[in-house]
């Protein structure tokens, strides 16, 4: 059997958008994928179909895998002859044991690679805007770990001897010995107004600040409720001016939302709403996939060209329309002279990718609007017409064209099925620490929501998140379900729902 291999891959701080370019191709490709808790869901977006996934959490107070285990874990699995990912949190070398999971896997002969990610020191100073040197004040940088490794009993950090001049004193695992740590670093001479700030969950929507001095830090994070994971950042460079603080400037940072999507999609919702600093947890509620009928996509792609219209109601249906259209045919002029109508600006914007532009778009986005525009036109009298539909689609569309007269086919391109989110990271995050919102884009998004109701349950200490609705359909299956509709966008638009959202829970 041939060997596996290991690679020993840095997530970065969390973000996802901090990932390298080597780790998300490994991700990509991995057969086996070996992470820890800290290690942010988003990437599991990532990971190709069938990937084994192994959470081995660290977590204080909560390891679920010994280090021994872990390493058991890696050299099995490589010796079944698998692609493995080992994800960790930072940097692998970095405070990571990662030194030890590499030395196992030499020993045992296995090939490994090692890809560096940014670590939290790093990802922490950038997104404070807190410089960690400083021509005028720092010219050394030390990381130190602030929680010793309890099965180890050698060495401990001689907080007394750390520079006090000219340096900046990055601590990892800090938190909880924060007023011992504070103690003998000015017991071992540094001034009780040096300037620290301890960065709790950097680079991530939710990342907080608390700034104080050395003298007093350890009250001050109490009273802000400073909790792990956070770095500690002590020198005069953690008192620079908070202009420099140009994420926390971001409207929607500190907030966490929830987006629900369809597994393997790339949300253009997360993503934008990501740009407002928010940090979004994508539920990957369902998941979608191809599914064309052969027979029928041949009956449908031997007659195209002889259709008045072509009705999309989802961005999904355009996309795998035109993969499967594009099995058929090459050339984008096998469409013939059809006119195009997209339920919104977003199944619109979905065919443009396709260098095809649409010629109705209503103004609302649903069913009704889509059939009532059409009809307008006056040109559905035995006119032929295709609508690209799911499994779910709903039929008020087909009906309201065949009472115009239109002679209706509908063409199924894909499904739609739950997606188990017992052992889901990103369902395991919004369950332990629930969220400010929770958006919903669809009627279908709603119930499924319901219908995952039991891996869903909040922690008793998790955010209750608000309800919101991208328009009034949306809307009333949330009503009808029993469940409240705190807000509602504007418009039945991504744009407007951003815009709400940001009205709403926006700085
Ligand atoms: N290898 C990791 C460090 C692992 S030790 C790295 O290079 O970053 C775990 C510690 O890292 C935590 O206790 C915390 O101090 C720090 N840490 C990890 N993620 C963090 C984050 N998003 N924000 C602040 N600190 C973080």
């Amino acid at each position: 059997m041939p060997k596996g291999v290991v690679y020993l891959v840095g997530a970065g701080p969390g973000n996802p958008d901090l990932l390298t370019v080597r780790a998300k191709q490994l991700i990509e490709s991995a057969e086996v994928l070996v992470y820890d808790y800290l290690v942010h869901p988003a990437f599991t977006h990532l990971l190709p179909e069938g990937c084994e996934q192994i959470c081995v959490g660290k977590r204080k107070g909560f390891h679920s895998k010994k280090q021994e285990e872990i390493q058991e874990i890696l050299l099995a699995k490589a010796g079944e002859g698998k692609r493995v990912v080992r994800l960790k949190g930072g940097d692998p070398f970095i405070f990571g044991r990662g030194g030890e999971e590499a030395l196992a896997l030499a020993e045992a002969g296995i090939p490994f690679e090692v890809v560096p990610g940014i670590t939290s020191a790093m990802g922490a100073s950038a997104f404070s805007g807190i410089p960690l040197t400083n021509r005028n004040t720092n010219a050394t940088l030390v990381f130190v770990t602030g929680h010793e490794d309890p099965e180890k009993m050698d060495t401990t950090v001689d907080w007394g001897s750390l520079p006090k001049q000219n340096a900046t004193i990055c601590i990892y695992m800090g938190v909880a010995n924060l007023s011992r740590i504070a103690g003998r670093l000015s017991e071992g001479g540094f001034s009780m107004d040096t300037p620290v700030a301890c960065v709790e969950w950097a680079t991530m929507g939710h990342q907080r600040i608390c700034r104080g001095q050395l003298g007093t830090i350890s009250e001050t994070a109490k009273a802000f409720g400073l909790k792990a994971p956070a770095i500690i950042i002590v020198g005069e460079t953690a008192g620079m001016s908070e202009d420099l603080s140009w994420f926390e400037k971001k409207p929607l940072q500190g907030r966490r939302l929830v987006v629900t999507r369809s597994q393997g999609q790339a949300s253009e919702l997360s993503s934008m709403l990501e740009k407002l600093g928010a940090e979004v947890i994508g539920l990957p509620l369902i998941t979608i996939s191809g599914n064309v009928n052969p027979k029928t996509a041949e009956d449908v792609f031997s007659e195209i060209a002889s259709y008045d219209w072509l009705v999309f109601s989802s961005p999904n249906g355009v996309r795998y329309f035109f993969e499967a259209f594009f099995k058929k045919f090459e050339d984008i002029r096998s469409l013939g002279f059809l006119r195009i109508a997209a339920v919104g600006k977003s199944t619109a914007k979905e065919i443009k990718k396709y260098f095809v532009s649409t010629d109705l778009v209503p103004e609302q986005a649903n069913a009704e609007s889509l059939a009532e525009a059409l009809v307008a036109t006056d040109s559905l009298d035995s006119a032929k017409v295709l609508v690209v539909a799911g499994n779910l689609g709903r039929d008020v569309l087909l009906d309201k064209l065949e009472e115009a007269r239109a002679i209706v086919d509908r063409f199924e391109v894909y499904k739609t099925e739950q997606t188990d989110l017992s052992e889901n990271p990103a369902a395991k995050m919004f369950r332990e620490q629930g969220a400010d919102g929770i958006l919903f884009t669809s009627s279908s998004g709603v119930r499924s929501f319901i219908d995952q109701a039991k891996h869903l349950q909040l922690s008793g200490d998790a955010l209750r998140p608000k309800t919101i609705s991208i328009g009034p359909i949306t809307s009333a299956t949330m009503k009808q379900i029993g469940m409240p509709v705190d807000l509602e966008a504007k418009e039945a638009s991504l744009e407007s729902l951003v815009e709400s959202v940001v009205k709403r829970f926006g700085k």
